[in-house]
């Protein structure tokens, strides 16, 4: 595998639900058939996950015997590696607090929604980095030392000193509800003292998202049809659960697969 950037999709896709990384962990201490691993996931989709883990090039299938690739036992050396050193490093970290919510002004953007501007407390400092995994639209930048994080069309930059500048936000309860949600993910995740290892940035194309939405065209999320609705989830104004052939029996895989790339948009 080249490790290109659709291979990692691949591998971050496999190894982003509980199952696959409990299966690769039991097949990483010996070949198994695949009624084993069934007995131990107790999981009626087993082949689907099996067939992810394959096509990430995890593990390899031959008839009814699974065993770990090369690939997957370097994929779990390099993750454990990376989880021990995260570890080490947010064990500085303290809880933080809103200190202060200083201005609400008109968004530059546009002019129906707000920016804030606040103050979070004690900075993070170095800390803002590694905390960037746990939002799944979080990008850190080490030149201006900043993490941005952007959930829906809200677009939040925490800064190392402790600023924090919230855009395109409705009116003022929102802004406070989000800043609170914004200190208990991050103090949530200062108590575990784990935080996930860095996410490898990856590139979601368009058609990744249309092919795995139903193709039905019904219209039932208000959209013209399913490609319209891709279109508008590249573009943050659609959310996934709008789709409702996704909730229906069989749309379960690609609902996981979607949700996977959701988070990367
Ligand atoms: S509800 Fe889902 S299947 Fe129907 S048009 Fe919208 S995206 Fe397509």
């Amino acid at each position: 595998m080249s490790g290109g950037s659709s291979e990692t999709k691949l591998v971050n896709f496999a190894m982003g639900n509980k199952t696959r990384r409990k299966i690769i962990n039991f097949l990483a201490n010996g070949n198994r058939n695949v009624e084993e691993i069934e007995a131990l996931v107790g999981n009626k989709t087993i082949d689907f996950h099996l067939k992810i883990l394959q096509d990430a090039d995890l593990i390899e299938l031959t008839e009814r015997t699974a065993k770990i690739s090369e690939h997957g036992k370097n994929f779990l050396k390099s993750d454990k590696k990376s989880n021990t050193e995260e570890l080490k490093d947010l064990s500085q970290a303290k809880p933080v607090e809103i200190a202060e919510v200083r201005q609400l002004l008109p968004c530059i953007a546009d002019s129906t929604k707000f920016r804030v501007i606040a103050n979070m407390a004690p900075p993070l400092g170095g800390v803002l980095k590694i905390l960037e995994p746990i939002f799944p639209r979080g990008n850190y930048s080490d030149k201006k030392d900043s993490l941005i994080i952007q959930k829906g069309e809200i677009i939040t930059t925490i800064y190392g000193s402790g600023k924090v500048v919230m855009r395109m936000v409705k009116n003022e309860n929102e802004a406070k509800e989000e800043l609170e949600n914004l200190k208990n993910t991050i103090n949530e995740t200062i108590k575990k003292g784990i935080v996930p290892p860095p996410r490898e940035k990856v590139r979601v194309e368009l058609m990744d998202i249309y092919k795995h939405l139903p193709q039905t065209n019904c219209r039932d999320c208000g959209e013209q049809g399913c490609y319209s609705f891709a279109i508008r989830l590249m573009a943050g104004q659609v959310s996934l659960d709008q789709c409702t052939q996704l909730k229906e029996p069989g749309y379960e895989p690609n609902l996981e697969r979607l949700q996977f790339l959701a988070a990367y948009i």
